[in-house]
């Protein structure tokens, strides 16, 4: 069971901002910016690399679910960004598909 499974299943506490019947969005525990979110699908899915074409619904509604708390925290009109780590060199440490939700400040690109 995956920290975000346990997480979902209200085992291990989060501070849970928004919720679907597909997918929850809590607080990132180390953020980087000042809103700092993540939205998280409860069907375990690795990462994106291992999506396939039924996963096509379940992709969009978390991108939808991503503005949505960007809306709800303020940081859609000044600017957000969603980032999905996927695997060892982009940095992934919790192996279970989740949207980082970041902004409340200018955010630099390109990535280190
Ligand atoms: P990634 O490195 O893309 O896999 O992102 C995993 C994220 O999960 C990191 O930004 C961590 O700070 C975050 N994280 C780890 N444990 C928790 C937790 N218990 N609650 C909330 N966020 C967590």
């Amino acid at each position: 069971m995956t920290l975000f499974e346990k997480i979902i299943a209200r085992q291990i506490p989060a501070q849970i901002v928004h919720e679907t019947d597909r997918a929850i969005a809590f607080r990132d525990i180390h953020p980087v910016a000042p809103v700092h979110v993540l939205v998280v699908p409860k069907r375990p899915l690795r990462n994106t690399a291992e999506a396939s074409p039924e996963d096509e619904a379940l992709l969009g509604h978390l991108m939808l679910v991503a503005a949505e708390v960007a809306r709800a925290e303020g940081i859609a009109g000044s600017g957000f960004r969603i980032v999905v780590n996927n695997g060892s060199h982009a940095g992934q440490t919790v192996d279970h598909l989740h949207l980082h939700v970041l902004g409340g400040r200018a955010l630099g690109w390109p990535p280190g």
